[in-house]
């Protein structure tokens, strides 16, 4: 009988001490079946420790963690159905692709042909179909990733795990990979469990993005949410670019709040009576730059980037990171400026 819960997650309460330290207080976190999660956030803010506790590499000091509804928090790691890909392939050298991909089939007792048709029925799926007979060091970084992808993939686990899967990549290559990634994941329908300290990856592969600060979740949504209405400064600032800085709801009914910063003006949905100095994040697209009345700035630098430009603008705010993407010819360093607000790309981040 198939588990309608298989693929899920749950950690319940869960606390990890090193010694007396604690790197995760009290974590809980529950993932739906076919979901790809991205653990996010600054070095040494727990998202390696929650993921290898998921995998059973290391143990909770208290709590409890359910993979597909059943308790596996004292399950060893070979046991728990689930695998990890890691950041630096871990393939055998010695080994052909299709070898390396075959290898955990066959000692899980899969049976040596049976084994090896899997394993290239793994190989087309990651679009390298015909290299099976290479060795590891005969591929691309790329390729090799995916065929470390392809290995965890034939297993069939119910959650597959990805600890940086992308950090050992150059740039370009990266964002094709992640695409790949992200479109095998959606495709087939497994769940995944994605641990990346790179904001942008993130963004690009998420269905939702839980974002840690020091062993606890700072925001839980998906990547458009966590952007457009970040919940603190932490997160406005590091998901994305932003300005932090004062302003003041003059007025509130409840649903839409009027807001002044530094002379400039706009209205947002709020929920709740907020009202008086509070912190607002804006975004760089947050500007109209040339307003009637709004903010006097002075551009300290401008660089024009093809579709947009970006400036760096000192004002009585600060300076400020603004992008404008009209087709206003670029304003070249020391003009004077008036900014207002586009209405988009703002968000109010706390009191102030
Ligand atoms: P990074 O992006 O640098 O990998 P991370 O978010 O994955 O960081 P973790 O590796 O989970 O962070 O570490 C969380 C905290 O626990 C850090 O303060 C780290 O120093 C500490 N820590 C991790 N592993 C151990 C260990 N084996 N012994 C002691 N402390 C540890």
């Amino acid at each position: 009988m198939s588990n309608p819960q298989r693929g899920s997650v749950e950690f319940r309460a869960i606390r990890k001490n090193y010694g007396g330290f604690t790197a995760i207080p009290n974590l809980n976190l529950t993932i739906e079946p076919g979901q790809l999660v991205t653990l996010l956030g600054p070095s040494g803010c727990g998202k390696t420790t929650t993921l290898r506790m998921l995998a059973g590499l290391e143990t909770p000091s208290a709590g409890s963690i359910l993979i597909g509804g059943q308790d596996v928090t004292r399950l060893p790691a070979n046991r728990r159905d689930v695998t990890m890909v890691f950041q630096s392939y871990a393939l055998f050298p010695h080994m052909s692709v299709i070898e390396n991909i075959a290898y955990g089939l066959e000692s899980g007792g899969m049976g040596r042909s049976e084994a090896k048709a899997a394993a290239d029925k793994g190989l087309d799926l990651v679009g390298l179909g015909g290299l099976g007979k290479r060795l590891p060091s005969e591929l691309s970084g790329g390729q090799q990733q995916r065929v470390a992808v392809a290995r965890a993939l034939v297993l069939e686990p119910q959650v597959l795990l990805l600890d940086e899967p992308l950090s050992n990549l150059d740039a370009r290559l990266r964002r094709r990979v992640r695409t790949e990634i992200r479109e095998l994941q959606q495709r087939l329908g497994f769940t995944a469990v994605y641990v990346t300290h790179d904001q942008d990856e993130a963004l690009a592969v998420s269905d939702r993005i839980i974002v840690m600060n020091q062993g606890e979740i700072a925001q839980d949504g998906s990547p458009n949410a966590l952007y457009e209405a970040p919940a603190s400064e932490f997160i406005a600032d590091f998901i994305g670019e932003a300005n932090v800085v004062s302003g003041e709801i003059w007025s509130n009914d409840g649903n839409r709040a009027h807001l002044r910063i530094g002379g400039m003006e706009t209205t947002l949905p709020v929920q709740g009576n907020l009202a008086g100095p509070v912190r607002v994040a804006l975004r760089p697209n947050a500007f109209t730059l040339g307003a009637a009345s709004g903010l006097a700035g002075r551009v300290l630098s401008a660089a024009y980037l093809g579709d947009h430009a970006e400036y760096e603008i000192d004002t009585e705010l600060g300076r400020l990171f603004v992008v404008d993407r009209s087709d206003r010819a670029l304003l070249p360093s020391g003009s004077q400026i008036t900014l207002g607000l586009s209405g988009q790309g703002v968000a109010v981040v706390g009191r102030s």
